[in-house]
């Protein structure tokens, strides 16, 4: 079964992309939850953080600095935004490629919905 991730990744499926380098990209969530809601997915297939592998951690960590990134040029750094990563069923998990959701823009709730 074919990745829709993986397919915005190699250009075969459009994507708002806001960021790219060798390891992973970002791009505009296709139904946003916020006035800013983007998000970093490695380049690497990885279906669930249940997958994610000792050798993964240096571009697990990448994320975040990417993160960091996008809520800086997206004014959001300051005011404050939130990072998600959803795992399976009850989380919420649609899309098994894993990614970092950023939202920002208006206050979240606590606890998530
Ligand atoms: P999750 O529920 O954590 O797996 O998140 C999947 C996210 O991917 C949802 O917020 C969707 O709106 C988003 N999404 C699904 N398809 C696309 C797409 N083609 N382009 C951008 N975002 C997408
Ligand atoms: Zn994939």
């Amino acid at each position: 079964m074919g990745c829709i991730f993986c397919e915005i990744i190699e250009k075969k499926r459009l994507a708002k992309f806001i960021y790219e380098d060798e390891f992973a990209v970002a791009f505009e969530d296709i139904n946003p939850q916020a006035p800013v809601h983007a998000l970093i997915v490695p380049k690497k297939h990885i279906p669930t953080i249940l997958d994610i592998e000792e050798g993964d951690k240096p571009l697990i960590g990448h994320l975040f600095t990417i993160a960091n990134k996008i809520a800086k040029d997206k004014d959001v750094a300051d005011r404050g935004f939130r990072l998600v990563m959803n795992c399976n069923e009850e989380s919420g998990q649609t899309v098994f490629h894993i990614h970092l959701h950023v939202l920002g823009g208006r206050f979240m709730h606590w606890p998530p919905g």
